[in-house]
């Protein structure tokens, strides 16, 4: 009986087995996006130029025949041979690092989708876009349905940013219209968990770090924007869901439990057991005042469903938040966002 059963698995793989190209795979993102695309039998080139990722998201694949990794910015074009499936995942995304990079968050945005979108067309492939609830800027329609056109300055300072991911949206559905290229579109909304760097800025990554430094929280504005925040294994299975279906219109995928900022640096609180004071600092400029994605169009159409809770999220990420603190490179760089 089990000889009979290893043939009829292997043949499975065979046939549902594909070759998938991710940008930005040594992020956040793109590195959990490669676990899962793994894990799940296919082969994987990962590109990244590691502006802001880090291979050490990839080292323990260092020894997987089904991956390879290439160092080279998507801005200059590029073809790594035949894929199947190409996952556009690399830009700078945290508020910190688009603002240091401002341009280069643009030319990724734009020139960097088109070469991506130059190689799904060559092969045929697939494409999937991470895009943002960005787009919908400081939203006025709360909470946010994927038909909403949003409320977003072009010319501030998370403009290179937001303008980036809607132009990138133009073009992949331009590529979709005119050239036919098989296109997927997920507006990512807040998410945390394991390889968030520890010091890009980002609340989650700099409330836990200061938890586990006894430093102070610090919340900026008085607290009561929001954000809802997502653990990273609910949202790969979105994206993964979503790869699988024939959906071209944008799919909100991320966590509809919407905290007050304030409401989640007590959340920390609560799950570290610190005693760290919470202090208040200047709101940044165009901070958006609410987020909460409208998930309707994923239930239904992906049947995807966010299980993981903020607070079992948190206990989930403190592992590694815990081992990153030895090799945070600069402590002042947490400091940048109060100036
Ligand atoms: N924020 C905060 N303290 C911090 C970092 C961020 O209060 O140390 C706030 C920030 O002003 C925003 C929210 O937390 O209102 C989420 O910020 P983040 O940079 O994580 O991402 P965003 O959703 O703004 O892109």
């Amino acid at each position: 009986m089990k000889s009979a059963h290893i043939p009829i698995l292997i043949f499975r793989d065979i046939l549902q087995a594909m070759r998938a190209l991710i940008t930005g795979a040594a992020g956040f993102l793109g590195s959990h996006l490669t676990d899962a695309l793994l894990a799940d039998g296919h082969t994987v080139a990962g590109v990244d130029n590691l502006c802001t990722g880090s291979l050490q998201n990839l080292k323990h694949l260092q020894s997987e025949p089904r991956f390879e990794f290439h160092e080279h910015d998507i801005c200059s074009p590029f073809d790594f041979g035949k894929v199947d499936f190409v996952f556009n995942f690399a830009s700078p995304a945290s508020p910190e690092d688009y603002s240091r990079l401002g341009i280069e968050t643009l030319e990724v945005g734009s020139a960097g989708t088109r070469n991506a979108l130059d190689v799904a067309h060559r092969y045929q492939a697939r494409f999937l876009h991470a895009s943002t609830s960005e787009c919908y800027g400081d939203p006025a329609v709360h909470p946010q349905t994927e038909d909403y056109w949003g409320n977003v300055n072009p010319v501030g300072p998370r403009s290179v940013y937001d303008e980036a991911k809607r132009f990138s949206e133009a073009l992949v559905m331009a590529y979709h219209r005119y050239r036919k290229v098989d296109t997927r579109l997920v507006r990512i909304f807040n998410t945390y968990g394991p390889r968030l760097q520890a010091n890009d800025g980002r609340v989650i990554s700099n409330f836990l770090v200061q938890a586990l430094q006894g430093h102070d929280l610090t919340v900026y504005g008085d607290g009561s924007q929001t954000r809802s925040f997502c653990y990273v294994s609910d949202e790969i299975d979105g994206f993964l869901r979503l790869s699988r279906s024939e959906e071209h219109l944008p799919i909100n995928i991320g966590n509809p439990n919407e905290w007050t900022i304030l409401d989640c640096a007590q959340a920390v609180l609560r799950v570290t057991g610190a005693k760290s004071k919470i202090v208040f600092k200047s709101l940044p400029v165009d901070d958006p005042m609410q987020r909460q994605p409208d998930i309707t169009r994923a239930r239904q159409l992906l049947g995807w469903e966010p299980k993981v809770d903020l607070e079992t999220g948190l206990k989930l990420s403190l592992d590694y938040f815990r081992s990153s603190l030895a090799s945070l490179a600069s402590p002042a760089k947490l400091a940048l966002a109060d100036e």
